[in-house]
């Protein structure tokens, strides 16, 4: 019998202590192309990457129609036009101008491309993510609905590192209550709208239990299926 390979086993570990209304994202930045068709060939089909350039890479070695590429990582506005023909969703979407940078794109495409503004909720200081003042200032101020070619689908997070579980309960509550306000207030009664607004993004290796708990329906693990990485992680 042909033994499983570790990332398959850890992927089907995770997928079933979730449940299926969470999707996993694997987490493949700093791995190889060979990494990602094991995951691959033992049924994985979204993946995430948080740099233009690796991401391209992977896009043109591994050209399989049903592979989802989630760009999660911060996108710098000039990169976008790469990624914009064929990124199945980006993740941490951090200004006005990269939306609409990101529309542009997705305009000259012909796309209508998924994304997911980023709120920062996490106590360290960080230089990117929408404050939730800041995410609620963009909602109301309805710029956003001009936008035709990007679909807002949620919002996406990370909670502080620490080891202390309750901190990180209470960043993904935040991250969640946002969520259900802006959904409420902006999506809910428009009928056009209402069924688009239903992806939060949360919860990583170290995380992601708990993030399930407060609501998320799509985790983001990298370490937990392909193993520690050598590179520096914290690029975001
Ligand atoms: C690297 C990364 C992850 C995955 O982190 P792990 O702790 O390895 O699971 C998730 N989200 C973002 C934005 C990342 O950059």
């Amino acid at each position: 019998m042909k033994k499983e390979n570790k990332i398959v086993q850890h992927i089907n570990q995770i997928v079933e202590e979730i449940p299926s209304s969470t999707r996993l994202i694997a987490v493949s930045k700093y791995h190889t192309v060979e990494e990602i068709q094991e995951a691959y060939d033992g049924g994985q089909r979204l993946f995430g990457e948080n740099r233009v350039q690796e991401l391209l890479v992977k896009y043109e070695k591994l050209p399989y129609p049903d592979i989802e590429w989630h760009m999660i990582g911060h996108l710098q506005r000039n990169k976008v036009k790469f990624i914009a023909p064929f990124v199945s969703m980006i993740h941490a979407v951090d200004t006005f101008k990269l939306l609409r940078e990101i529309d542009k794109q997705a305009e000259i495409c012909g796309r209508i491309i998924p994304v997911l503004l980023e709120v920062h909720v996490a106590q360290e200081e960080s230089k990117y993510g929408f404050s939730i003042e800041g995410l609620m200032e963009i909602f109301a101020s309805k710029e956003w609905i001009n936008l035709k070619h990007v679909s807002i689908c949620g919002l996406m997070g990370m909670a502080s590192h620490t080891d202390d579980q309750e901190r990180i309960r209470d960043d993904f509550k935040q991250l969640s209550r946002c969520f259900k306000e802006i959904k409420q207030n902006y999506y809910a009664l428009d009928d056009n709208r209402k069924d688009t607004f239903t992806e939060l993004s949360m919860g990583m290796t170290n995380d992601y239990l708990i993030a399930i708990e407060e609501g998320s329906t799509l985790i983001r693990v990298g370490s937990g299926i392909f193993g520690p990485s050598t590179k520096n992680m914290n690029t975001h």
